[in-house]
């Protein structure tokens, strides 16, 4: 059908829905305004076309002075909690509920918004919620009771992505129209529902994007020479943000907190970037471990929304083709991880406020800020596409995303019963999937010599919710039998499929499909933590004991002993000890020995007994062993030392490096984040010991180069208008990269004798620039696709520093690069880890192409005049999730003065492996 038509048809809409709400005084302003923002007048539907005026409660406009959507207006985070408050001040129909704060100290918030009974009623609704969340105390009858007597509430996240600037904007017309709207779809949501906003889901990300709009990209005016991206957003993260499968993020920590307390059914993200709105419906692959249900509701709120904005005349609104449901580390999956209903919108957002000139069908040659695919075309999930070229104002993206919003809320509404039905049968099946199906427990045993890394993974289950208990007793079930102690996930609990989820192996349904994130994460295997999964029924009845913390207390001897050794088990907390003891000297054993009967591994720290106090201070609480030893060990030993380390960073792609700079900050290992500005100005030896080169860009020339220079400069600066840039990083133009001038610098630092450290995708650019001329790199082939398994990786040099801690040689790894490292046979002794290959070595999700990968390097030294270049073609700190590779860095770090010195010893690792385990 033609547009036009269809316009026409939606004018006849808006005529009923006036009429509906004719009783009620109009804002007159208001229809006034978006009427004049939007660039086409099909860009606007009954229920966005008006906004009741209110004697009592303030409109967004009465607070902030604008009508939401006007052209050039960003809200900063403290004018938008602003507007909450003065609404939750003045409407009976509002609550606000603090959830904590963020790393930089922002109010973290959610809104409450329904009838006033159900305001009134909110802390019983809460707890009926709570009852259908799990329901092993409650009968079928009692259940169906509870459900009619409970409104479902429905969660919704704006601004997630701070540079996806609609959301937070939309959210606060939304607000009050619920507040104060009397028309039959309002009404019927405040009636049946309670919706839950939170107002911008990274608020230190929402102030510094701000400031980055005002200062450089108000006057973007289309998307062919688009102004490039805030360099920061939140502290860390940015837009992995929604990657966070850990939950480093306070914010999405403190909403996580929220949820097991309130437990919504149903959490909606309001993302943007596809034309001209997206509606989430969960294509393949799909996680099967979470219950069919899920996937009958997913398309059946999409397809409403599809009928319903195309009845209303908006074009390009489509579903399916775009988001699976593989990878459960997306925020807002919180919600179908815990057995409830995730929702997700893309909206044609274009960065900012500023009406741009926006190319749905690919310009030839213009691929920055353009989809590679063509979105403009008729298929059968998009059945009234977008425009080929469009004019797109911040009003057009708000009143698809409200008018859309507004249709998942009505059909909450019109389905209550079904949608809280589905969340207590989702719960049950949960619980009833745990005690009819194998496997029925996992199994982390305990009494290992490190059971640090195995309390990370506690933890972090526990922070979801997920029952833990510890053995009362030895278990013996028909996978083994483990001591007391030993920590038990049971299987019949309703986060079950969660742990399930969370702890096996990912096997890729179908190797013809592709997903958007990674294809594997089990935390048994990025953790180098042994995880039983056990198919023994008799599992569920292991009597257990209520686990605190996980995280185990250290040992020490008693004091007055000539020296103590650290025993090095593998645990990331050695590199926590080691900056926490940052002016006592500590020595490494280059190989294990034995003392009073006890093995001391090889990469224990050896420290003189003159330290026990600040010793003793340290190793209790990070759960390490140090054990007295009767004399000073005669073995080789070398200092543990404390480098002047940098972390170089691009400014176009700061997003990894947050994740090294996290792992940082929470081991307490000193660095200097440096940009192209620093290592332009040279000097770095003298400065630095060491350099390390995150994994960033998507190829060797996007580090050097990084953001293209066109158009005008682009500051980061603090200033008395913009006082959220300037953080982390300063620079007057963040264009340009470092340039051949930077790398001539970086090879200057090794020539003088620094070491260089590269990681993942960052070990091109010594290949490719020549700072390591005898190592190609090469690309992989265009059938090749790795969405980041977990894979073997086989130790060459097990005698090298890098792999202390370490008692396989052969390890589980994170495939991480696209960069595939050849190092020549006669420098083969250079080469410390490598990739055997293979299918059979793919240990969980998915590679195609398994074989290009067979031997080749997955860590290389190579010494450049008097300094050294270490390659990481892994990723040895990837988000916050590999931690079984994290030691292998923090190795290099404590051992950089020592890493070729080992070649010469007696290679003995794998011999002290044996005798660790013996002991
Ligand atoms: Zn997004």
């Amino acid at each position: 059908m033609h547009a036009k038509t269809l316009a026409l048809l939606a004018l006849g809409f808006l005529a009923i829905a006036q009429a509906c709400a004719a009783d009620q005084a109009m804002d007159e302003a208001f229809a006034h305004h978006p009427r004049q923002w939007i660039t086409k007048p099909e860009f606007t539907s009954p229920l966005v076309d008006h906004l009741p005026a209110s004697a009592t409660v303030p409109s967004p406009r009465d607070v902030l002075g604008d009508d939401i959507g006007a052209p050039r207006v960003l809200h900063y985070y403290a004018d938008i909690l602003k507007y909450y408050r003065t609404l939750t001040d003045k409407s009976p129909r509002v609550k606000l509920i603090p959830t904590g704060k963020t790393e930089e100290g922002r109010e973290t918030v959610l809104v409450l918004i329904s009838s006033e009974a159900n305001i009134r009623n909110a802390d019983v609704n809460r707890h009926n919620l709570a009852k259908l969340a799990d329901p092993r105390g409650i009968s079928e009858q009692q259940a169906r009771e509870i459900i009619s007597q409970t409104k479902p509430m429905y969660v919704v996240l704006g601004g997630l992505h701070s540079s996806e600037t609609g959301p937070p904007e939309m959210l606060m017309e939304v607000a009050y129209r619920l507040a104060v709207e009397d028309s039959p779809v309002i009404d019927g949501i405040r009636e049946n529902v309670i919706v839950a906003i939170n107002p911008a889901t990274d608020p230190d990300g929402r102030d510094r994007y701000t400031d980055w709009y005002y200062r450089n990209k108000i006057e973007d005016t289309d998307d062919l020479t688009p102004v490039h991206n805030a360099p920061y957003w939140g502290k860390y993260i940015y837009h992995d943000n929604n990657r966070d499968i850990n939950f480093t993020g306070m914010s999405a920590r403190n909403l996580l907190g929220f949820y097991l307390d309130w437990h919504p059914p149903i959490m909606h993200d309001l993302h943007e970037s596809h034309p001209f709105l997206y509606t989430f419906s969960g294509q393949a692959p799909q996680n099967s471990m979470l219950d069919p249900i899920l996937y009958g509701e997913m398309p059946w709120f999409a397809n409403f929304e599809v009928a319903q904005l195309t009845k209303y005349g908006l074009p390009g609104v489509w579903t399916h083709n775009f988001v699976d449901m593989w990878s459960p580390g997306y925020v807002a999956f919180m919600s179908s991880n815990h057995n409830g209903l995730v929702r997700m919108y893309e909206t044609f957002g274009s960065g900012g406020a500023t009406t741009m000139l926006r190319h749905v069908k690919p310009v030839p040659g213009a691929t920055d800020n353009l989809h590679p695919n063509d979105e403009s075309t008729r298929e059968w999930y998009r059945p009234f596409p977008a425009y080929d070229v469009v004019e797109w104002s911040m009003r057009d993206n708000t009143n698809y995303m409200e008018t859309a919003l507004l249709t998942g809320l009505q059909q909450t509404s019109m389905f209550p019963q079904a949608i809280l039905e589905n969340f207590y049968k989702k719960s049950r099946d949960a619980v009833m999937a745990g005690q009819t199906r194998a496997p029925y427990a996992f199994i982390i045993p305990g009494g290992r010599s490190d059971m640090t890394r195995a309390a990370i993974l506690i933890n972090l289950l526990r922070l979801q919710g997920i029952e833990i208990g510890a053995s009362t007793g030895t278990i013996k079930v028909k996978e083994g039998t483990y001591p007391a102690g030993s920590f038990v996930v049971k299987l019949d609990q309703p986060y079950g499929p969660l742990a399930k989820t969370l702890l096996s192996k990912q096997v890729f349904p179908d190797t013809k499909l592709k997903t958007y994130d990674d294809a594997a994460w089990s935390m048994g295997m990025m953790s180098h933590v042994e995880v039983v999964e056990s198919a023994d029924k008799t599992a569920l009845d292991i009597p257990v004991a209520a686990v605190g913390s996980g995280d185990p207390q250290g040992t020490i001897d008693a004091p007055a002993a000539p020296a103590y050794a650290v025993l090095d088990y593998g645990s990331i907390n050695l590199a926590t000890l080691r900056n926490r003891l940052r002016g006592v000297s500590i020595q490494v054993a280059e190989q294990s020995f034995k003392s009073n009967n006890r093995t001391i591994p090889a990469g224990s720290f050896i420290v003189d007994g003159g330290a026990y106090k600040n010793l003793k201070d340290a190793v209790i609480p990070l759960g390490l062993t140090a054990v007295a030893l009767p004399d000073k060990p005669s073995t080789h030993m070398h200092e543990a030392a404390a480098p002047r380390i940098a972390i170089f960073s691009t400014w176009g792609s700061t997003q990894n490096v947050g994740w090294v700079r996290y792992a940082f900050d929470r081991s307490e290992t000193p660095y200097e984040l440096i940009f192209k500005e620093q290592v332009r100005s040279g000097r770095l030896r003298a400065k630095y010991d060491l350099i390390i080169v995150p994994s960033q860009g998507r190829s060797a020339k996007d580090v050097v180069y990084d953001i293209p220079v066109y158009g005008k400069p682009l500051p980061y600066t603090k200033t008395a208008r913009y006082k959220f840039l300037g953080d982390y990083g300063s620079s007057p133009d963040i264009r340009g990269g470092m340039g051949l001038a930077g790398l001539e610098e970086l090879r200057k630092f090794v020539s003088d004798g620094g070491t260089l450290i590269t990681l993942g995708e960052s070990s091109a650019v010594p290949a490719e620039f020549g700072l390591t001329p005898d190592i190609e790199v090469s690309k992989p082939s265009a059938a090749f696709y790795a969405p980041g398994p977990v894979v073997t990786a086989n130790i060459l040099k097990p005698a090298s520093p890098i792999f202390y801690g370490y008692t396989d040689q052969a390890l589980s790894v994170r495939w991480a690069s696209t960069a595939l490292l050849f190092v020549p046979l006669r420098d083969k002794q250079n080469v410390l880890m490598e990739f055997p290959g293979g299918e059979k070595n793919v240990l969980s999700g998915f590679m195609n192409g398994a074989d290009e990968i067979k031997d080749r390097p997955a860590i290389v030294l190579s010494a450049v005049d008097s300094g050294q270049v270490l390659m990481f073609a892994t990723n040895p700190i990837y988000r916050w999730q590999n931690f079984g590779e994290f030691r292998m860095l923090y190795n290099a770090l404590i051992n950089y003065k020592n890493l070729r010195t080992f070649d010469q010893r007696v290679d003995s690792r794998l011999n002290d492996a044996l005798a660790v385990a013996a002991d």
